[in-house]
Parts: structure tokens; C-alpha cells; sequence
């Protein structure tokens, strides 16, 4: 069991106090943000107070300094907040769009961007996809030209979660087409200089955090703004893409138990044909089935964050944690929706809102068939 690392004293106090939080004052704010297409900015800065947007980083830049299971313990909860749009959009903040910087960022880049993420105040979005290369991401063209002290960038992204409220970019651009996988490099790009705009996109699901298309037309940004060594963005980018893939497993296999449990209260006082519809012995099959699942896609992200804390390479674990925690939210709603019955084809039903929810999982932060296409290359195939 994962008790050892994950339910000491200090985590179940921390629990408590991310619970209050989703309790208190963010699941009661989750359909005003559906209704804003966006998180509000005053919910970051209320997280940076409480010290949750840099649990992992280090206190130089006002982080906790704290491993792995804590970050597991805050999404555990933020999962359960019923609104999954506000989940992702707030993991893009924490470990998807800045664990880069963290990293290999200068001090001067972590001083001026990464504290005032930590601290809430400025909101950050990453942006790699493009119109014209997803899944193949060295296929991207955003190009990046040097021009003295500073780069000229122009280009597209497309999809990029944050895109109306982040004050800076994490970009991964081309800056040198004629070096392959050496041709790449991670730029902040403050999201106020010239040149840059977006364009909101309209989704199916994940309503309370905005989703865009990006343009750049010659932007300028100082060169001084590379994270890390320039030619290094791929690489950079992918060992990123496993804290973005790790936090993906959690909140939504999280966000899988809510529903589950949230659908079974359902189920019980639901009566038809004279009794409740959990009485009915193929309805009680379903949830041990999905339990289940849920209980393997836990355990599997355990696996993960216990081989990540032992600073082992952890990407395939990942890749397959990724593949698996998707497809079992997948399973979840889709079970639950139908449990639920006429009611969960409403907006408003967890089991409705879980349907659409969940299908990105599968797609966003390296598709299943990205994970399988790697794994079968791990695997020698
Ligand atoms: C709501 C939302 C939020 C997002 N947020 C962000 C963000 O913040 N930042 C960001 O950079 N991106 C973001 N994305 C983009 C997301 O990461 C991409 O959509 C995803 O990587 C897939 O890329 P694509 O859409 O270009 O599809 P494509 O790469 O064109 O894939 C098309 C299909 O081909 C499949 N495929 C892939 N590889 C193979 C293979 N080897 N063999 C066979 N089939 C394959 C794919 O799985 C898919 O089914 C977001 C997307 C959505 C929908």
C-alpha cells in the first residue's frame, strides 16, 4: 500500500487544509468560472498565499521545497473540486508551463518569473502545440531568429490552456532549423510585448479554464529570456512533458473516485422498479468494476511518484500511467453518465460535465497513441 509515503501526519494535515480550501473556496466559485470561460486571477493569487503553487520549488523563489507526494496530495483534492477545467488550468500554473524554469532558468529568469508565479501574481501558460504539429512536437515551426541581444519570434500555437489570462509564456520555438533535435529552445515571452495576440477557442468541455490559438508577428523578447542552454529546448521540454503527464494521472484518477462516489450516493437513492437502482446486483457489479480501475490507476501513479522521488528515470512508468489514468476516466464517466441515466445528460450533472471532461485526457499532454508510439519503442518493437 502507499501509506509509507503518502499518509504521514504531515500529509494528512496538509490534506486537510487543501480540502478546506476545495471546500470552502473554490468548488462554491466553480460554475462562476464556467460562466467566465476562465479562472479568476484572484484564484491564483489566493493559492499563492497558501503556498500551493510551489510546493516543489525551492524557497529561494518562495517555494516549500517539498517532494513529490505533497503536489500528489494537492491535486488529490483539487481533483475533487468538480470542475476539471479549473484543475488543468491550475496545473498548467504548477507543474506544467514552470517545473522548465525551476530547473534551468537563470536566477535573474526564476526572480522575475518564476517568484511571481509562486506567489500567484502572475499566471503562466506553456505553449508547444501548433496548427500544424501536435503529437510530432519537432515538427513545430515557431521560429525564433537571433537579432543582437535580442530573438524576433513568429509563428502560431494552438490549444494552449491559459491563453487569455497568462502574463507569460513558457514557448518551445526553432532556433536553429539546421540542428535537428538540437534546433529547439524554451523562451519566456511576456505576454503583453508587441507583436503577440490570441484567439479563444469554444470547447465541449473543461469550461472553466480558457483555451487558445496564439500569434506571434515579430515579437521581441531579450535573448537573455532562454530557460536553460539554448538548443536545449526539446529535451527540456520532454523531461517537462513527465511532470505534466504525472499531474494529468492524479487530478483526474482523483476526479474519477469524486465521481464515483458522488454517482453511487446517486445510485442509492435513486428507487426504480421498487428499489434503489444500487440495490440492483449488475449496478453494484459496475461500481466494484470501476473501483477497481481506479484503485490500479492510483496505484500506478504511486509507482511513478515513488520511482520519480527515488530520482530514477521514470519515463515509461509514466507513459503508461498516462495512457491508463486516461482511459480509465474514460470508462468512469462513461459508466457513470449511464448510471445516472436522463440526469446525466444535463450540463449540470458531475457525470455529464466527467463525459466531456474526460475524453481530453486521453488527447492533451501526448496523446494515447503518443505514449503507446514510445512505449513500443522502449519496449524495442
Ligand atoms: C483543451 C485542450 C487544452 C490543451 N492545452 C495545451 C497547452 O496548454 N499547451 C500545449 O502546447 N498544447 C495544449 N493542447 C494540445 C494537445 O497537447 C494536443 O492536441 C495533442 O498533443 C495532440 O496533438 P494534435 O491535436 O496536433 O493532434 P495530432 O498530433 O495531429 O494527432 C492526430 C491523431 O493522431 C494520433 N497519433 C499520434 N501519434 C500517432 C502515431 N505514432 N501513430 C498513429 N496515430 C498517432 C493522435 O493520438 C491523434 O489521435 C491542448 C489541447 C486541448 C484539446
Amino acid at each position: 500500500m502507499a501509506n509509507d509515503l503518502f499518509a504521514t501526519p504531515e500529509h494528512e494535515s496538509f490534506r486537510r487544509t487543501a480540502r478546506q480550501f476545495v471546500e470552502q473556496e473554490l468548488r462554491p466559485r466553480a460554475r462562476e468560472f464556467d460562466a467566465m470561460g476562465r479562472i479568476d486571477k484572484s484564484l491564483y493569487k489566493r493559492m499563492g498565499e497558501l503556498g500551493f503553487l510551489g510546493l516543489r520549488y525551492d524557497s529561494r523563489w518562495g517555494g516549500s521545497g517539498l517532494d513529490w507526494t505533497f503536489t500528489a496530495v494537492l491535486f488529490e483534492e483539487l481533483g475533487r473540486c468538480d470542475n476539471a477545467g479549473v484543475t488543468m488550468g491550475i496545473s498548467v500554473q504548477t507543474d506544467m508551463a514552470t517545473p522548465s524554469l525551476h530547473r534551468f532558468g537563470s536566477d535573474a529568469l526564476r526572480e522575475q518569473y518564476l517568484a511571481p508565479a509562486i506567489r500567484g501574481e502572475q499566471v503562466t501558460a506553456i505553449a508547444v502545440t501548433e496548427p500544424g504539429a501536435g503529437s510530432d512536437v519537432a515538427g513545430i515551426k515557431t521560429r525564433a531568429v537571433r537579432d543582437g541581444d535580442d530573438w524576433v519570434i513568429n509563428g502560431s500555437k494552438i490549444y494552449i490552456t491559459n491563453a487569455a489570462t497568462a502574463d507569460w509564456l513558457c514557448l518551445l520555438a526553432v532556433t536553429d532549423p539546421s540542428a535537428g533535435y538540437g534546433g529547439f529552445s524554451q523562451i519566456i515571452v511576456p505576454t503583453d510585448a508587441p507583436g503577440f495576440r490570441y484567439e479563444l477557442l469554444d470547447k465541449i468541455g473543461n469550461w472553466g479554464s480558457d483555451t487558445g490559438q496564439l500569434y506571434f508577428e515579430d515579437v521581441r523578447v531579450p535573448v537573455a529570456n532562454t530557460i536553460g542552454e539554448i538548443g536545449r529546448g526539446f529535451q527540456q521540454q520532454m523531461a517537462q512533458f513527465q511532470d505534466e503527464r504525472l499531474i494529468a494521472c492524479v487530478s483526474t484518477t482523483a476526479g474519477s473516485l469524486h465521481l464515483w462516489e458522488e454517482t453511487r450516493k446517486w445510485a442509492e437513492q435513486r428507487v426504480l422498479f421498487g428499489k434503489p437502482l444500487a440495490k440492483m446486483q449488475v449496478t453494484q457489479f459496475k461500481f466494484v468494476e470501476m473501483l477497481t480501475q481506479i484503485t490500479a490507476a492510483r496505484e500506478l501513479y504511486y509507482a511513478c511518484i515513488r520511482q520519480v522521488i527515488a530520482g530514477e528515470d521514470a519515463t515509461q512508468l509514466i507513459s503508461m500511467a498516462k495512457l491508463f489514468c486516461g482511459r480509465t476516466s474514460r470508462m468512469v464517466a462513461d459508466h457513470c453518465i449511464q448510471l445516472y441515466g436522463g440526469y446525466g445528460y444535463m450540463k449540470e450533472s458531475p457525470a455529464g460535465r466527467a463525459f466531456v471532461d474526460s475524453r481530453l485526457v486521453s488527447i492533451g499532454g501526448g496523446s494515447d497513441e503518443t505514449m503507446i508510439h514510445y512505449l513500443a519503442k522502449q519496449l524495442g518493437f
